[in-house]
């Protein structure tokens, strides 16, 4: 698809450009829907168990980075978040 979208652009740089914006509109939707469908990734700190182990024993605590739920919003579910709040305290109940 890269190869197809450089060819594009060597012979015709608008028809380049605009092969390469549908590209990067697919992709973007494509992340937005799937930011959608499935909003959280494993915490990176714990890798999504939710508790670290102590290096002895069987003691554990709850991870600070997710408090415990092993699970972590996605960058384009936050930026959705903040937008939707921004959003409802702007239309909501303030009037
Ligand atoms: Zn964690």
């Amino acid at each position: 698809m890269l190869l197809l979208a450089a060819t594009a652009t060597a012979d015709h740089p608008v028809r380049g450009g605009l092969v390469l914006a549908a590209v990067v509109f697919a992709g973007a939707a494509f992340y937005a829907a799937s930011c959608a469908w499935w909003p959280f990734k494993a915490c990176r700190r714990c890798s999504g168990a939710g508790k670290l182990r102590s290096p002895f024993g069987r003691a554990f605590r709850l991870c600070p980075r997710c408090k415990g739920t092993g699970r972590r919003l996605r960058l384009g579910r936050v930026v959705y978040n903040a937008i939707a709040r921004v959003r409802r305290d702007g239309t909501r109940g303030n009037r």
